[in-house]
Order: C-alpha cells, then sequence, then structure tokens
C-alpha cells in the first residue's frame, strides 16, 4: 500500500476500530448468532454458467433455515460435466441431512467417500461445498468471512495484472498502460515468432490455423524452447530499463523447459529481480528445484496443478520455493487451503493463489478472505471480469488502483444471479476446449502442458 491509501485506511477503522453504529450492529448480530439450534443441508445444486465463455461450476448449498444458503466454486472447467455428476450423483446423496456447522468433518468424511481420494473431479465438487458452507458460517455469524479467518491483516490484496505482446516493445506498452491503471506489478509474456507461446494472446500469421494441419510432422501448435529462452533475459532487461524500478516483473515458464534450461533462464534473469518465476518445472519434476535453489536466488512461484499434499508438502518444508500457487478448489476448497498458508507461513512461502478467469468470482472472494486474514499473503493473480460476468454474480470484489477489496457482507460476500446465470449456458459443442495436449516440438513430441 502507498502511505496515503494505509493513512486513509486506518483512519477508516480498517484495523476494527469501529464506529460505536458499527459497533453496535455487531453486537446484536453476534448476541442474534447465540444459541441458534443446529442447521442440516437440505439440498446441494450444481450451477453450470458461462458468462464469459469460460465454463464455471457453482455449488449451492440449501440449509433447513429458509432463505440461508451458501455458495462455492468448483470450477474444473476442462470437465465442468464430470464435476457436476460428482456433485449431483454422489456428494449430495451423501451430505443431505449433515449438521453445516460441521465444515472440517464434513470436509474428512467427503474425502475418503468414494474410498479412492484426490483428483481434480472430487477435489473440485467438494471446493464447492466447502467454500457454500464457509459462506454459511460467516452468514450465521453475520461477519464476512476474513473475520472469521482472523480478521484483517491488510486492506485489500495486491493484483498482478496479465501482460503480454507479440514484441518487446508491445509488451513494454502494454505494461505502462497496466501501470497507468494503478498496478505495481505486472506478469510479462511475450509471443515468439512462429512459436506457439504459453501467455500470450496474440496468433502469429505464419502459423497454420489448426484444420490445416494433418500430419504428426506438422503439429497443430508448434513449441520449441531455444528460441524462447533467448528472448526473455532480453524481453526483462528491456523492461527493467525503460520501465523503472518501481515495477515489479513476474513471469510464467508454464513448465515448458528442461530442468537444466530452467537453471539457465533463472541465474538469467537474477540481474533483473523479478517478484518471482512461476512454474519452472513441472510438477513431475519437483525433485529438480533443488537444482534451481543452489544456482540461483530469484523467486519461484509453484503449484497450480498440485492437488494432495504428497506434492506440495516436499517443497514447502524443503523451503525450495517461495509463492505458493495452488488452484484453491483444485485442493477441496477453502478449509485444506487455510491450512496450506498457514504451514507456508512456518516456511517463509508466500501465498499467490492460482486465480484466472476460470476461477470464478466465489473463488476470487473466498481467495481474497483469505488473504485479507494470511500474514504471509503475496500477491494476488488479477484477473478483471467483465460486466457481465459481474452481473451474474453481485458482489464480485472490486478491482481499484491495483488492489482488490472485499464487500464487508457477511460471508463470502458474494451471490449468483441464477435467472441470469441461466441465460449463459455451458458450451457443449465442442464439451470442452481443446487447447491443452495440443502443443508440440517440430518433430511432433508432445510437450507439458
Ligand atoms: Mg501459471
Amino acid at each position: 500500500m502507498d502511505r496515503r491509501e494505509a493513512l486513509g485506511w486506518l483512519s477508516a477503522g480498517g484495523l476494527g476500530l469501529l464506529s460505536p453504529a458499527a459497533r453496535a450492529a455487531q453486537e446484536t448480530s453476534t448476541a442474534a448468532t447465540r444459541g441458534l439450534p443446529p442447521l442440516k443441508i437440505t439440498d446441494i445444486k450444481t450451477i453450470l454458467t458461462a458468462p464469459n465463455r469460460i465454463r464455471l461450476v457453482i455449488v449451492k448449498v440449501m440449509t433447513s433455515e429458509p432463505g440461508l444458503y451458501g455458495i462455492g466454486c468448483a470450477t474444473f472447467t476442462q470437465r465442468a460435466r464430470v464435476v457436476q455428476t460428482a456433485l449431483d450423483q454422489y456428494l449430495k446423496p451423501f451430505l443431505i441431512g449433515r449438521d453445516v456447522d460441521q465444515i472440517e468433518d464434513i470436509w474428512q468424511s467427503s474425502y475418503v467417500s468414494s474410498y479412492w481420494r484426490n483428483g481434480p473431479v472430487l477435489f473440485n465438487a467438494m471446493s464447492g461445498v466447502d467454500m457454500a458452507l464457509w459462506d454459511i458460517k460467516g452468514k450465521r455469524a453475520s461477519m464476512p468471512l476474513y473475520q472469521l479467518l482472523g480478521g484483517k491483516c491488510r486492506f485489500g490484496a495486491a493484483l498482478y495484472a496479465h501482460v503480454n505482446g507479440r514484441s518487446i516493445k508491445e509488451v513494454e506498452d502494454n505494461a505502462r498502460a497496466a501501470m497507468a491503471k494503478g498496478y505495481r506489478h505486472v506478469r510479462v509474456q511475450i509471443a515468439i515468432p512462429g512459436l506457439s507461446t504459453y501467455g500470450t494472446q496474440v496468433a502469429d500469421a505464419n502459423q497454420p490455423a489448426r484444420h490445416e494441419m494433418s500430419s504428426p510432422t506438422e503439429p497443430k501448435e508448434i513449441w520449441e524452447p531455444g528460441p524462447y529462452l533467448r528472448t526473455v533475459p532480453r524481453l526483462f532487461e528491456h523492461l527493467r530499463t525503460t520501465l523503472g524500478e518501481e515495477v515489479e516483473m513476474l513471469h510464467d515458464v508454464h513448465e515448458r523447459i528442461t530442468p537444466a534450461q530452467a537453471v539457465s533462464l533463472c541465474k538469467e534473469l537474477e540481474r533483473y529481480h523479478p517478484f518471482f518465476i512461476e512454474d519452472p518445472l513441472p510438477p513431475e519434476e519437483k525433485d529438480h528445484f533443488h537444482l534451481i535453489r543452489q544456482h540461483s536466488t530469484v523467486p519461484i512461484a509453484m503449484g497450480e496443478l498440485f492437488n494432495s499434499q504428497q506434492e506440495y508438502l516436499p517443497l514447502i518444508a524443503g523451503r525450495l520455493i517461495d509463492f505458493i500457487r495452488i488452484h484453491i478448489s483444485q485442493i477441496g476448497g477453502l478449509s485444506p487451503a487455510r491450512k496450506v498458508a498457514a504451514l507456508c507461513e512456518f516456511f517463509g512461502v508466500k501465498t499467490a493463489w492460482h486465480g484466472p478467469g476460470d476461477a470464478s468470482p466465489v473463488a476470487h472472494a473466498a481467495q481474497l478472505a483469505l488473504e485479507l486474514a494470511s500474514p504471509n499473503f503475496g500477491i494476488h493473480e488479477g484477473y478483471v471480469f467483465p460486466a457481465v460476468t459481474r452481473d451474474v454474480f453481485p458482489g464480485t470484489p472490486e478491482v481499484k488502483n491495483g488492489y482488490l477489496y472485499a464487500h464487508e457482507a457477511p460471508g463470502l460476500g458474494i451471490d449468483i444471479d441464477e435467472k441470469l446465470a441461466a441465460k449463459y449456458p455451458v458450451c457443449d459443442d465442442p464439451p470442452f476446449d481443446f487447447r491443452w495436449g495440443m502443443t508440440r516440438r517440430r518433430d511432433g513430441t508432445v510437450i507439458r502442458p
């Protein structure tokens, strides 16, 4: 925060110094929650909607108190229908009748309810229920969720802006545009001519269209690491020289290079002091993070593909990463995420939860509640939802001057307009996007991801 914002926040009571009227309202609402009878889960509804053409899966948990419900994010956008089935056919009958206050017990029993555990389908389904139960608990307490998690450590969550371009100059121009909007952190990605480069939304005119390619020796999306590895240090050198020292720069490798290449890239970027370098290696090669640590001081962010604690625990406990990038619904929701955040605190790891457009506004609201209350918050992935999505999700957290702000309503502070959501059905033709699993080397070898 800058000094002026910090002072304004403090004078407005940001550290819990409530006005007399606000204190009286809080005391009344707290008293009202005492002695309430237990509530049961009466129904669980799965809502699929795609207001921004991104398949979102939202869970609504109804309770035995008329009008009281919670919502959660269960978005596994690549396989939305499978999560819907897991919820409607399996978790819903398993959980109806359970006590809504027993969030942890519901999580633990759901975790073993199909015997085989972990995985994006079960965990996303569980996440939808888990976030909804925290939403309900906050509403019962008449408190924003961050209060139940310990209260505010900061007034808002700093965001990073997604910045890309077809040339170094275009990246610079787009970074300046983001900085003019108040962003102090920019994730910079550059298209490599002739190659399908992660993180750039600009098509290369020389790249054949997908339908024009059929032979295994003419892969549909070609990627080669060499030109990329030679371009990114030049991008950083240019941006650090032209943008100055105030802005923080981030970059996502997206796992496409070998361990030796990752070490080399991190060493080259070290002199530009990046905020973090993300996913230099895939989860399958997590044992090689020792190599990067031995050769470079570049802060490392890792983890959007993680599912189970067996994957992320060694990297955190081994002090091999600096930012945890977990996709909260992918590990089962807010309950496990708050434990990961607490674990990270004791190993010097900050949170940078995965938050592109396929983390719904509900997921961003849940992340924000945790970020406001976590001393080891690092950065929030900035995704500016279009007006149509914000209309479907009233209470979507506000972006202002490079920060994300919570609404002070009880619970997650966000809702879903089901009638409006129904106007944006998910597309089943095709039933999923074909982007993943299509990127290949020139000889046809598939690469991750
Ligand atoms: Mg990433």
